[in-house]
């Protein structure tokens, strides 16, 4: 594993062909990825087996923006993490809150879909985070602490596992006004988070398996900020990831 991730999340922002400009840009990137930068990138799924072809000869790395809980079945307009590892994804975004507020998605189903993302070796990158409302009651850690216990309960982790906890307050995603959650803030919330994974794995498993990061209007000024922070591992990004220009200088800012 490297030191630094940065996952791109193209949502439904980009279009077949934009989608195919933007991962050519990237690929041009190739030698200008700083060495302990991971980079993955989750496009749509129309886009994503045009995408990984183009980025084929690079190290750069395929994700799903989501995944279906079984492997196949009469699950229509599902797609199957199998299909989904054989295309050449190696993460899968899960729980993502546009999914929670769009499509009713609930801890029940995000627990179901990291297990099936784990068994077919896809890592699972596990949205979390409080809205607007309980942060303002101060129930961001109760929510956090919540959401954690019902993913992760019960999922045992075994040696080669790989899982991204992607700490994504509702409020500062796609704000597109530049409301963020303070470095001190994410820094804060890693400690919460760490206290909830000490009570279901153990430390060996902690540091071996999971990654902490933040998401949330993260851009080419900001990232640095974040990546110094010594507990996180990185940054989940939407709406900067889809404009080339601005991806590749928030890459090299890293
Ligand atoms: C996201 O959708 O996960 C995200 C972090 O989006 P944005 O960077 O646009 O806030």
């Amino acid at each position: 594993m490297k030191n630094k991730i940065i996952i791109a999340n193209w949502k439904m922002s980009l279009l077949y062909q934009e989608s195919m400009d933007v991962a050519s840009a990237i690929a041009q990137l190739k030698g200008n990825i700083p060495p302990d930068v991971e980079l993955v990138i989750c496009p749509s799924y129309v886009s994503l087996p045009g995408v990984a072809e183009i980025l084929k000869n690079t190290d750069i790395k395929i994700g799903a923006q989501d995944l279906f809980w079984e492997e196949r079945g009469a699950y229509t307009g599902e797609v199957s993490p199998v299909d989904l590892a054989n295309f050449g994804c190696s993460y899968a975004i899960i729980g993502h809150s546009e999914r929670r507020m769009n499509l009713a998605e609930t801890n029940v189903m995000v627990h179901g879909k990291v297990k099936i993302a784990l068994k077919n070796k896809l890592a699972p990158i596990i949205c979390i985070g409080e809205n607007w409302d309980e942060r303002h009651v101060g129930q961001r850690d109760y929510v956090l602490i919540r959401e954690l216990n019902e993913i992760l309960g019960g999922i045992q982790l075994q040696d080669g596992d790989n899982v991204v906890i992607a700490y994504e307050p509702i409020w500062a995603i796609s704000s597109g006004k530049g409301i963020f959650a303070e470095p001190q803030e994410v820094k804060y919330v890693s400690e919460v988070i760490r206290q909830v994974l000490i009570d279901l794995y153990d430390a060996h498993r902690i540091e071996s398996s999971i990654r902490f990061i933040y998401g949330g209007s993260v851009n080419k000024l900001s990232i640095k900020k974040y990546t110094e922070l010594p507990h996180i591992a990185g940054v989940l990004v939407g709406n900067a990831s889809t404009k080339p220009e601005e991806f590749i200088s928030l890459i090299k800012n890293a």
